[in-house]
C-alpha cells in the first residue's frame, strides 16, 4: 500500500502539554494522571506531561506523576532553554525542568531568525548559545535530552543556515533526538518532505516531526515526514491543541501500522484500543467527541446511501478501507429513508435485536412516516431501538404515563424565570404523582419524571442529562412550524440519544425525554452499585 518498508517509529504523546492549550479543555491533576495511566496501558514509549514551573498544577502532576508505576511508558518535562545573556545554571526555567524529576526532558529552542532578533531581541549566534549551554546543563545534571526546534521548517525557509547551526549545536551538546517543529502549522506535505530530505543527510542523530494542523495537514504531514526518514512522531490523542490542534496520533497510529507496516509503533494489540482510548481521553477532557473522527468516531464506519448498505451487507470489503474492529471500531448503518429493508436488518443487528421477517417492512414503513415528519433516527440510535422494539411486538413493561403538566412564572421583571412540572405515573401497579422545579420547563419535567420514578427504579440515580438540542425544521406537510429535540443522556457507562417531534416544543421535549428514561431502564449499568 505505501512504498514504505518499514521503518520503526516512536510515538510521542503530548496530549497532557500542547494538547492542553486546546481553548475549551482544562485538565485536572487527577484528569492528568488518569490520561497517563491510559496512555501507557496502550503502549505509548514517550508522554509529555506539561511544563514545570509554567504553572503550578504542572508542577504537581510531576511531582505526583514521578511516583507512579508505568510499563511501557517514559515520562517527559517540558521546558525552555535559558534566557539571552544569563548563565545556565542560573536560569529558573531549567531549574523547573530539573525540578519535575524525569529522566527525560524535551527542551524547546528557538529555530527562526525571526524570532530571535525581534521576539528575543538577540543576536544569532547567542541564540545558538542558548541552545547549546542549556543542554550541555541538563545533560551535565544527569538529563537525557530530546530537543524541539520551534519553528524549524519557517526558519528553514527564512534562514537555513541559521536554522541548520541549532539543530547542529543541539546535537553536539548531546540532544538525542532533534524534533523539528511546525508550530504555525502552515506547510503543506510537499514542504515537509523536502526539508525533511534535506536536514536527514546532516543530523546525526534521529529527527522528530511536531506539527500543528493549521493548514489541514497535520497526519499527513507526520506520515511523509516518516516516509522522509524521521523516527519521533509527536501529536496528541483527539488531535487537540492550540488553534486548529495539533497531529492527531489516533489516525497516525492507525495509519502507521495498518497501512505504512510499522507494525510495531505500539504494542501488540494495541491498535484494537485505539477508538476506546480516543473515547476515554474526551471523556475525560469533557470534550464531545468527533462522530466523525477518522478510525474512532462512531460514524467512522457508518454508511448512509441505500445502495451503499446493501452493498455493505453483502461484502463490507467493498465499501470499508479497513475492518472496523481492527480498530476496536463497529460498522454502523444509519437508517433512513435511503436505506431499505437491508439497512433496518443489519441496523437490528448491530443493536442486537432479533427482529421477525415480517416486522422488517413495518419498520421501514414507520420510519419513513417519522423521517417525513422530521425524525432523524440516525443520530438517535436509542429512539430507533424502542421504535424497532415496538414494531416487534415489544411493550414496555416500566412506566405509564397519565398525565403531565409544566408551567412558567415569572413573579417580577427582575425574577428568574421558574418552571415548575408535576407528572402523574403508574410503575408497578402503583400511582405516582410528583412535581418539581427547575430552570427551564425540560428540566423541571425531567426532575418531576425522576421523582417519580426512582423509588421503584433506583438506578436512575446514575442517569443525567448531557445535551439538549432543539431545531425550528419550518413548516411539515401543511401544518405549523415543527421543532425536533435531541436528547443525549448517560449513565457514566455510555450514552444514548434520543429524538421527539411535535409543533410543540414541550411534547417533543417530552417524547424525547420519556425515550431516554425507557433507553436508560431498558439498559442499566454494568457496574455494581458503588
Ligand atoms: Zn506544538
Amino acid at each position: 500500500m505505501s512504498t514504505v518498508g518499514a521503518p520503526r517509529v516512536e510515538l510521542y504523546d503530548t496530549t497532557l502539554r500542547d494538547g492542553a492549550q486546546r481553548a475549551d479543555l482544562s485538565y485536572t491533576v487527577e484528569d492528568r494522571l488518569r490520561i497517563l495511566h491510559r496512555l501507557d496501558q496502550v503502549g505509548f514509549p514517550f508522554v509529555e506531561g506539561g511544563w514545570p514551573g509554567a504553572n503550578p498544577r504542572d508542577s504537581e502532576f510531576f511531582r505526583l506523576a514521578t511516583k507512579e508505576t508505568l510499563e511501557h511508558s517514559t515520562l517527559v518535562a517540558f521546558g525552555m532553554t535559558r534566557r539571552a545573556g544569563e548563565a545556565a545554571s542560573d536560569s529558573q526555567a531549567l531549574r523547573d525542568l530539573l525540578d519535575a524529576g524525569t529522566e527525560f526532558v524535551c527542551l524547546v529552542g528557538k529555530a527562526w531568525d525571526l524570532h530571535v532578533t525581534e521576539a528575543l531581541r538577540t543576536d544569532l549566534d547567542e541564540g545558538v548559545a542558548m541552545v547549546r549551554d542549556s543542554v550541555v546543563f541538563l545533560q551535565e545534571q544527569g538529563r537525557r535530552v530530546f530537543f524541539d526546534a520551534e519553528h524549524f521548517f519557517d526558519g528553514y525557509v527564512s534562514d537555513g543556515s541559521f536554522a541548520m547551526r541549532v539543530l547542529a549545536a543541539a546535537e553536539e551538546a548531546g540532544a538525542e533526538r532533534l524534533v523539528l517543529c511546525d508550530t504555525n502549522g502552515g506547510m503543506l506535505p510537499f514542504d515537509i518532505a523536502r526539508i525533511v530530505g534535506e536536514v536527514k543527510g546532516r543530523a546525526g542523530v534521529p529527527l522528530g516531526i511536531h506539527v500543528h494542523n493549521d493548514a489541514g495537514c497535520a497526519v499527513a504531514n507526520s506520515l511523509v515526514a516518516v516516509d522522509a526518514g524521521v523516527f519521533q512522531v509527536q501529536g496528541t490523542i483527539n488531535g487537540y491543541g492550540e488553534r486548529t490542534g495539533n497531529a492527531d496520533l489516533i489516525p497516525i497510529a492507525a495509519d502507521l501500522m495498518l497501512k505504512m507496516g510499522v507494525t510495531d509503533a505500539l504494542p501488540d494489540g494495541a491498535v484494537e484500543h485505539l477508538t476506546e482510548l480516543a473515547h476515554y481521553v474526551a471523556e475525560v477532557a469533557n470534550v464531545a467527541p468527533d462522530s466523525h473522527q477518522p478510525y474512532a468516531g462512531r460514524f467512522a464506519f457508518t454508511h448512509k446511501a441505500g445502495l451503499h448498505t446493501s452493498g455493505v451487507a453483502r461484502v463490507t470489503r467493498a465499501y470499508e478501507h479497513i475492518p472496523p474492529e481492527t480498530v476496536g471500531n463497529r460498522r454502523g448503518v444509519v437508517a433512513s429513508d435511503y436505506g431499505g429493508g437491508a439497512t433496518v436488518r443489519m441496523k437490528a443487528e448491530e443493536l442486537g435485536l432479533e427482529l421477525p421477517a415480517d416486522a422488517v417492512p413495518r419498520v421501514v414503513d414507520d420510519l419513513k412516516a417519522r423521517e417525513a415528519q422530521g425524525y432523524a433516527f440516525d443520530v438517535a440510535d436509542a429512539s430507533l431501538e424502542l421504535l424497532m422494539r415496538g414494531a416487534s411486538g415489544w411493550r414496555q413493561p416500566f412506566f405509564e404515563v397519565e398525565s403531565y403538566r409544566v408551567h412558567v412564572e415569572q413573579r417580577t421583571a427582575a425574577d428568574e424565570p421558574l418552571a415548575e412540572a408535576t407528572v402523574k405515573v403508574v410503575t408497578k401497579g402503583t400511582r405516582h404523582i410528583e412535581s418539581a422545579e427547575g430552570h427551564g420547563p425540560v428540566g423541571a419535567l425531567d426532575n418531576a419524571l425522576r421523582k417519580a420514578l426512582t423509588n421503584d427504579y433506583p438506578e436512575l440515580a446514575h442517569m443525567s442529562l448531557e445535551d439538549y438540542r432543539v431545531r425550528v425544521l419550518g413548516e411539515q406537510g401543511g401544518t405549523g412550524a415543527v421543532v425536533r429535540v435531541l436528547i443525549d443522556t448517560s449513565n457514566g457507562e455510555r450514552e444514548w440519544t434520543t429524538v421527539g417531534v411535535s409543533e410543540n416544543i414541550i411534547e417533543a421535549s417530552w417524547e424525547a425525554l420519556t425515550d431516554a428514561y425507557l433507553y436508560g431502564l431498558l439498559h442499566p449499568r454494568e457496574a455494581s452499585e458503588d
